[in-house]
C-alpha cells in the first residue's frame, strides 16, 4: 500500500475548542466545520467538537447530515439558503440561516412553513462581500419581525482584517453601534477576532481555523497561541538518489546540486493536495529530523534533502505537515495559507484517527 496518509488527532480538536472557549468565556461557540471540516472530515470533526453549542456549515446538505447523525446543537448556514425551496427543510430540521440579501427576506415573507426559522441577519461592516448596509438593518429587522415564519434573530457581521496589522477598529465601530442599537444577540468573531479582539466576542463566536490547530496570524505561531496540530500528513521515502555537484533534480531541473547531496524521494505530490508552489526550502521532516524540500513538486512525489540525515533511507518516515512541521510554515513557503492546504487534502489520501 502507498505509505501516504493523514492522521487526525481528535484530542487536539477538543483541546483547540477548549482554547477558543477560554479566550471567549462569555460567548457561546458556533464551531465552523464547513468545507468538510476544513478537510478533516465533517462528521469526524463534529464528534470531537460536540461540546460546542453549535456548528456552522455552508450548505443545507451538510446541516441535514449533521441532524441525521444525531446532533441537536444549533446549526447555521453561513451564506443562508440559496433558493426559497430550501426553507421547508430548514424549518423542519431547526436549522438557522444567515439572511444577507433582500430576496431572502422576501422569500421568508412568502414562505409557508411548519415552524419558524431562526435568522442570523448579516450586515456589511466594510468587507463588501455579503450583507445589508448598516442603514438597511432597521427596515429588514422590522420586516423579519412582522413575518410569522421568522423566529429569533441574531445580528451578524464578518471581519476582513482581524488577522493582520489593520485590525478591526475600522469595522468594529459600526459593529458595536448596531449591536448596541438593536439589543439583539450578536455574532461577529472568527478565530483571529476571538484571539485578539475581546471587544468583538458578543454572544456567539465562530472559530474555524484555530480549531484545526493553525494560526490565523502570519506573525504568531499556532504553538505560541497554545494550539495543537490536528492533521498530520505522513508518508515514507520510496527511493534515495545520490547527487554529485552539477546534477539536476526533477521537472524543470529547478534544483542543481552544488555539492554531494542525498535526496529522499517522498510518496506525496500535488495530486494529494501538497502545494506545487512550495519552493525549495519548504520544511519537511524525515526520520524525526527537520529538513527541507528540493526542486519542483511532482504529481505523486516530491524531494527531501537528507544529506544531513545519514540514517534516512528507503522506508524512513516523513511528515509533510502536522506534528513537527507546522502547516502554517508549509503554506507560507507556498505563498498561501493553511486553510487552503487543509481544505485541499485530496480524496485519494486515506485518513485515520489517532
Ligand atoms: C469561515 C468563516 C468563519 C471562520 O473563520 P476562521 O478564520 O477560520 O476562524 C467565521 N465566519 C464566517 C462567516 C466564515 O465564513
Amino acid at each position: 500500500m502507498r505509505p501516504l496518509h493523514a492522521r487526525i488527532s481528535l484530542p487536539a480538536l477538543a483541546h483547540n475548542l477548549a482554547v477558543a472557549r477560554r479566550r471567549a468565556p462569555q460567548a457561546k461557540t458556533l464551531a465552523v466545520i464547513k468545507a468538510n471540516g476544513y478537510g478533516h472530515g465533517m462528521l469526524r470533526v463534529a464528534e470531537a467538537l460536540k461540546e460546542a453549542e453549535g456548528f456552522a456549515v455552508l450548505a443545507l446538505d451538510e446541516a441535514l447530515a449533521l441532524r441525521r447523525a444525531g446532533y441537536r446543537q444549533k446549526l447555521l448556514l453561513l451564506e443562508g439558503f440559496f433558493e426559497a425551496g430550501e426553507l421547508p427543510p430548514l424549518a423542519e430540521n431547526c436549522i438557522a440561516t444567515v439572511v444577507h440579501g433582500e430576496w431572502q427576506v422576501h422569500a421568508l415573507e412568502r414562505a409557508k412553513l411548519a415552524l419558524p426559522v431562526e435568522v442570523f441577519l448579516k450586515f456589511n461592516s466594510g468587507m463588501n462581500r455579503l450583507g445589508f448596509r448598516p442603514g438597511q438593518i432597521a427596515e429588514m429587522l422590522a420586516r423579519l419581525r412582522a413575518c410569522p415564519m421568522v423566529g429569533n434573530v441574531t445580528l451578524m457581521s464578518h471581519f476582513a482584517t482581524a488577522d493582520d496589522a489593520n485590525g478591526i477598529a475600522w469595522q468594529q465601530d459600526v459593529v458595536a453601534r448596531l449591536y448596541r442599537e438593536f439589543q439583539l444577540p450578536g455574532s461577529f468573531a472568527n478565530s483571529a477576532a476571538i484571539l485578539r479582539y475581546p471587544e468583538a466576542h458578543a454572544d456567539w463566536v465562530r472559530p474555524g481555523i484555530m480549531l484545526y490547530g493553525s494560526s490565523p496570524f502570519a506573525d504568531r505561531s499556532a504553538e505560541e497561541l497554545g494550539l495543537q496540530p490536528v492533521m498530520t500528513l505522513e508518508s515514507r521515502l520510496i527511493a534515495v538518489q545520490e547527487l554529485q555537484p552539477g546534477d539536476r533534480l526533477g521537472y524543470g531541473a529547478l534544483f542543481v546540486a552544488d555539492k554531494p547531496t542525498r535526496v529522499g524521494i517522498v510518496a506525496c505530490g500535488y495530486a494529494d493536495g501538497y502545494p506545487r508552489h512550495a519552493a525549495t526550502g519548504t520544511p519537511i521532516q524525515v526520520n524525526g529530523q527537520r529538513t527541507r524540500t528540493l526542486g519542483r513538486v511532482s504529481m505523486d512525489m516530491l524531494f527531501a534533502d537528507i544529506t544531513d540525515i545519514p540514517a534516512a533511507g528507503v522506508g524512513s518516515p516523513v511528515v509533510l505537515w502536522g506534528e513537527g512541521v507546522p502547516v502554517d510554515e508549509v503554506a507560507a513557503s507556498a505563498g498561501t495559507i493553511s486553510y487552503e492546504l487543509l481544505c485541499a487534502l485530496a480524496p485519494r489520501v486515506p485518513v485515520s484517527e489517532g
